[in-house]
């Protein structure tokens, strides 16, 4: 576990990652371990920062003379609106994970770093695939896998918001969740609440790929494996953001094996 700030106590550092909680977050030790394989001697924090505190609390560790700042859930669209020069690509997504805190510059890792990993996993454009979820990551993926080549489909517990990613991204909204795709993608929260999903797992295809963004072995992906799937957890997609987020705040070729064997 990790020693964790309130925003206001934070000590003087170079980067951190803010959320709340933050208890569970595997960045520092992530980070860390790429600063030790390169000889950096940077300090990477954990601080909490609670709904309504955004804004305050990046200005004050600004002027901490933080470089750079992580952002997790609930306050990634709340840290866009924060940032002075937001990019393209976290403005067209309406959420930053990634800040540089001297010039407001924002950007969002989580797409490309997703797109990193179906690269590694040899999922090819074309590949159809099925997003589980209608959130705020769901949203992330829905922005940039159709324009990376992939045939989407969308399935969400309240249809509203699916139809609505649809029509925003141009991706096939399913009324119910149609498992037979080359890849399928939780992006949902059930598991952390021990409900499972409403899926026909026999009309899923055997050897396809089961992708779950949160991490571990989940409900989701134990159904997975019964049925013949593939499966990934969240932990490559984590350390595929998190690499991102170092090369565009140091301009250093991440050491993405470190990052990965890190957090397992
Ligand atoms: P959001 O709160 O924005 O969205 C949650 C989604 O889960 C909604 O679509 C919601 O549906 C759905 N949902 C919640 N409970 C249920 C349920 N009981 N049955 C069916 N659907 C349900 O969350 P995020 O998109 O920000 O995050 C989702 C997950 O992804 C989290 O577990 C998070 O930890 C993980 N994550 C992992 C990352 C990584 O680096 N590996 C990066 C980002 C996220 P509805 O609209 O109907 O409420």
């Amino acid at each position: 576990m990790n020693e964790i700030f309130p925003w206001r106590d934070a000590p003087p550092a170079n980067f951190g990652v803010i959320g709340d909680p933050i208890e569970h977050s595997r960045s520092p030790q992530m980070h860390h371990a790429a600063y030790a394989a390169l000889s950096l001697s940077y300090r990477y924090l954990a601080i909490h920062v609670p709904v309504g505190e955004v804004h305050e609390a990046l200005d004050s560790l600004a002027a901490k003379g933080y470089r750079g700042v992580n952002v997790t859930v609930p306050h990634k669209s709340e840290a866009l609106s924060w940032a002075t020069s937001p990019d393209e690509l976290s403005s067209r997504i309406g959420a930053a994970n990634t800040l540089e805190l001297a010039t407001g510059r924002a950007t969002n890792t989580d797409a490309p770093g997703f797109l990193t990993t179906l690269t590694n996993m040899n999922v090819k454009p074309g590949a159809s695939i099925l997003i589980l979820g209608a959130g705020g990551s769901a949203r992330a993926l829905a922005a940039v896998l159709p324009a990376a080549g992939y045939e989407v489909s969308i399935w969400n517990r309240t249809h509203a918001r699916a139809r609505h990613l649809a029509d925003e991204f141009g991706l096939r909204f399913n009324s119910e969740p149609v498992l037979d795709t080359d890849v399928l993608i939780n992006t949902t929260s059930a598991g952390l609440q021990g409900t499972e999903l409403p899926l026909d797992w026999k009309k899923a295809r055997r050897g396809s790929l089961a992708y779950d963004l949160m991490y571990g072995q989940t409900p989701f992906l134990d159904k997975a494996i019964e049925f013949g799937l593939r499966t990934v957890d969240g932990k490559p997609l984590l350390a595929a953001q998190g690499a991102l987020s170092f090369e565009w705040w140091l301009g250093i070729n991440p050491p993405s094996g470190v990052m990965l064997e890190a957090i397992q």
